[in-house]
């Protein structure tokens, strides 16, 4: 008999039905921002809403300072958000 809690396997997945257990693990967030790549530019390079859709997609970015605009060959996208699990002291 099947395990009623393992749902019935659609396409690979399945709804699991029952509560799903929580763990609760505290974050440190973190804003990464591209430094414009030009030499003795300061500005930011920020995500300006042009895309190329290729696999991953091209974002992109414009410098705040100096117009430089490209777009990373891994589909990054700034800023952006990052967060780490805060060490324990030990
Ligand atoms: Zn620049």
């Amino acid at each position: 008999m099947e395990d009623e809690e393992f749902g019935t396997t659609i396409t690979g997945s399945r709804w699991f039905n029952a509560e799903p257990e929580i763990e609760e693990v505290e974050v440190k967030t973190f804003r990464q921002e591209w430094l414009c790549p030009k030499e003795d530019c300061s500005g930011k390079m920020v995500s300006n809403g042009y895309s190329w859709p290729m696999n991953p997609p091209g974002y992109h970015h414009t410098c705040t300072e100096c117009q430089f605009t490209a777009a990373p060959r891994d589909g990054q996208r700034f800023p952006c958000e990052v967060t780490y699990p805060v060490k324990e002291e030990e």
